[in-house]
């Protein structure tokens, strides 16, 4: 395989999909030496099969504000790849969505899906449409005329979409409650459902629980613990207080969270009091960084930056792409960083992983450390197919162990002879594996 000949050319077919071309050389530059290693891979072209989604869908939403004037937004699906199972993947609400992005995160979220060990394809949605200021009637009208052009597209065992930035509990509610009158079936075709109409336990906190006990394994294989650890988080929604909530469970200190508009530093960290607070405030459509340090005094509010600069001895990205960059990776290590651990989807910038490999930090990719979101969607698909709910506690050791197998899967093809583990290497070539010998299997 050339990386170099396969990205000029993808280059040359979708001009400008910067988002997009990072994450396939990402991947590629990873599994080069497997792929060379198994010709097999090369003689049913493979790669250029994973690089094009399977089919991208676009489509007009056009919904009423609350003064009656009428908006038009654009409307997508990406189904990308469903070799081992139904497309699955979240909806984006977010002003800036495109077609790169969408199709970065399908990319993504099909190895991803092969790293949960459950049977989910890959795909990602959403909208360019800003949830941010919006009444609840806006809201909904506008999740109404989204799904009124999705539901022919989607079905329980075809496509599942769930939440993501700026899709929550509420959004999916309003969602699914169209495509039931549309369908007039109770399918569970969406995941992050409501505890009364099919939701599973567990799944609100899956992400940010599931990207701690990853970076817990990763603690662990240095004979080391969350206890004492100053964490910064970056973020303030559904993952960022998943994380806040079970770090500190585990004996870390969060001292920081953060928004688009600066970051809070808060020394004496995130008790359970701020978490509430915090849980509270993420409900609401617009920034709380803001409020949170006006809430507690002893916090500072430090506008229009990053929490990159803050010694830490664990950096846990969660807000969205590319938002720790080389610069940002270079004070982390100088500051002392210990472990990064991506909590965010592609959240670090090429630049910064190569810092963080260089100076040997051990760093956890999104499409590892972020597994368990999908992985717990999953396993609400498991429980819509039964008809029956499992217990928190079930969940949440299915979880568990979801993530130790994913970080086993790091270690086993990214472990290199001077007992590095670059788990970017190791979470691409077993999912890429999966996918690949599953496309082998099914023919072309
Ligand atoms: N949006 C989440 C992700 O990036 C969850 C997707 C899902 O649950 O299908 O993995």
């Amino acid at each position: 395989m050339n990386v170099k000949n396969i990205l000029t050319n993808l280059e040359t077919k979708h001009p400008g999909e910067k988002e997009y071309l990072q994450a396939v050389h990402e991947v590629l530059e990873s599994i080069e030496s497997i792929y060379n290693e198994n010709p097999q891979y090369e003689a049913a072209k493979i790669i250029e099969r994973l690089v094009e989604p399977d089919r991208v869908l676009t489509f007009r939403v056009t919904w009423l504000d609350d003064e009656g004037q009428v908006h038009v937004n654009l409307g997508y699906r990406i189904q990308f790849n469903n070799a081992i199972g139904p497309y699955k993947g979240g909806i984006r609400l977010h002003p800036s969505v495109n077609l790169s992005i969408l199709k970065f995160l399908g990319f993504e979220q099909t190895f991803k899906n092969a790293l949960t060990t459950l049977p989910l394809g890959g795909a990602k949605g959403g909208s360019d449409f800003n949830p941010k200021g919006k009444s609840d009637a806006e809201i909904m009208r506008f999740c109404q005329a989204f799904m009124l052009e999705l539901w022919r597209m989607i079905g329980p065992n075809t496509d599942v979409p769930a939440g993501d930035i700026g899709t929550g509990g509420r959004e999916i509610g309003y969602l699914y409650g169209m495509y039931k009158k549309l369908q007039f079936e109770n399918t569970g075709v969406l995941t992050g459902k409501g505890l009364n109409w099919g939701g599973s336990l567990v799944r609100p906190e899956a992400t940010g629980f599931g990207a701690t006990y990853f970076t817990n394994e990763m603690l662990a294989t240095n004979n080391d613990s969350f206890k004492d650890k100053i964490v910064c988080v970056s973020g303030f929604g559904n993952v960022a207080w998943g994380v806040a909530l079970k770090v500190t469970e585990l004996g870390g200190k969060v001292v920081t969270i953060s928004g688009p508009d600066g970051y809070i530093y808060d020394e004496r960290g995130l008790d359970a009091d701020k978490i509430e607070y915090m849980l509270a405030l993420r409900a609401s459509n617009n920034d709380i960084v803001s409020p949170y340090a006006d809430e507690f005094p002893e916090a500072q509010f430090i506008a229009g930056k990053k929490p990159w600069e803050v010694k830490c001895d664990i950096a846990m990205p969660s807000a969205t792409q590319n938002e720790l960059n080389g610069e940002d990776a270079v004070k982390l290590i100088a500051n002392g960083v210990q472990y990064v651990a991506e909590v965010s989807n592609m959240g670090c910038t090429p630049e910064a992983v190569e810092a963080l490999h260089k100076a040997k930090i051990p760093f956890g990719p999104g499409k590892a450390v972020n597994a368990g979101g999908v992985g717990v969607s999953g396993l609400e698909m498991s429980q819509n197919a039964m008809k029956l709910n499992w217990t928190a506690e079930e969940v949440d050791a299915k979880l568990h162990q979801m993530m130790s197998s994913i970080h086993s899967a790091c270690i086993k093809y990214g472990l290199q002879d001077d007992g590095y583990i670059n788990y970017v290497k190791g979470a691409n070539v077993a999912g890429f594996i999966k996918v690949a010998d599953t496309m082998l299997d099914q023919g072309i």
